[in-house]
């Protein structure tokens, strides 16, 4: 019998209105119980699809079930990144400290560069999608890249540490079009101690998982 653990919405680290004024409250509930959930939904009725197919209760059309179901798994994959990333006014904002700082300025040269990098990635994100930050566990080093919808240009196997959603629904209703104001004052509310302890993890994991025979440098 084939049967697979479903995914779960897992709970905000704070209340819907925490991160006001930056996002207001009637976003962060729609987005979390509505959006979030419906990509845990709609994963979870892929992993169905392919339970009942073992079970030869129905056919699939397997190339649009495992589509579906890499759509609907990354969105609850980059959600499930970017309510951590996030932390109320006061706790989120400023500039990181430790070793993202180390990186940061190795990689992008100062914080203020790498702001420029990402701001600018997630304004020009074509469509859908998101900025990530990510951890190249082939050279140990930091890239900034997009994702279109929420698993588009993909790079299997870089961690990613600091997600920015800039789908609509993340800012439309307080921000309308104004894509760029909403992730201008975003930084106000991001988390550095969880990019950190992201860092620290993939530092010490991802290598491994690519290459598990090369020393770590
Ligand atoms: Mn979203």
């Amino acid at each position: 019998m084939v049967s697979y653990t479903r995914y779960e919405l897992p709970p905000l680290p704070y209340s819907y209105k925490a991160l006001e004024p930056y996002i207001i409250e009637e976003i962060m509930r729609l987005h979390h119980s509505k959006h979030h959930n419906a990509y845990v939904v709609g994963a979870n009725a892929a992993l169905e699809k392919i339970e009942r197919h073992f079970k030869g209760e129905i056919q699939i059309d397997v190339r649009a079930v495992l589509r579906d179901f890499s759509f609907n798994y990354g969105g609850h994959i980059m959600h499930t990144i970017f309510w951590p990333n996030m932390a109320p006014p006061g706790k989120g904002g400023g500039a990181p400290g430790g070793l993202t700082a180390d990186y940061i300025n190795k990689f992008f040269g100062s914080f203020e560069g790498f702001k420029s990098l990402f701001s600018q990635a997630a304004k020009t994100v074509e469509g859908v999608g998101w900025a990530v930050l990510t951890y190249d566990p082939l050279t140990g080093e930091l890239r900034v890249l997009q994702l279109e919808k929420h698993n588009l240009l993909m790079t299997a196997g870089m961690a990613p540490l600091l997600v920015l959603d800039v789908w609509e629904h993340a800012y439309y209703l307080q921000y309308k079009n104004d894509r760029a104001s909403y992730v201008d004052n975003w930084w106000n509310v991001v988390n550095w101690d969880d990019v950190e302890a992201r860092l620290n993890k993939a530092v010490n994991l991802a290598k491994p998982l690519i290459y598990p025979s090369l020393p770590t440098p």
